[in-house]
């Protein structure tokens, strides 16, 4: 997920819990689309994947 806390917007992996800071929502989708991270979607809504987390995934 992508959250705003404090006028910061952290990008945060659902799996592990990595988090990542950046100072605009663009900025963060930028680096979620470069950097290998996946959406997937749930019946309760979205679950955002770091790359770590999502290799260990597709190698199930
Ligand atoms: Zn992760």
């Amino acid at each position: 997920m992508i959250e705003k806390i404090k006028g910061k917007h952290y990008l945060i992996c659902d799996v592990c819990g990595d988090d990542y800071e950046f100072d605009s929502y663009d900025k963060a989708v930028k680096f979620k689309r470069e950097s290998g991270w996946k959406s997937i979607k749930h019946s309760d809504g979205w679950e955002t994947i770091c790359e770590e987390c999502r290799k260990e995934i597709e190698e199930l």
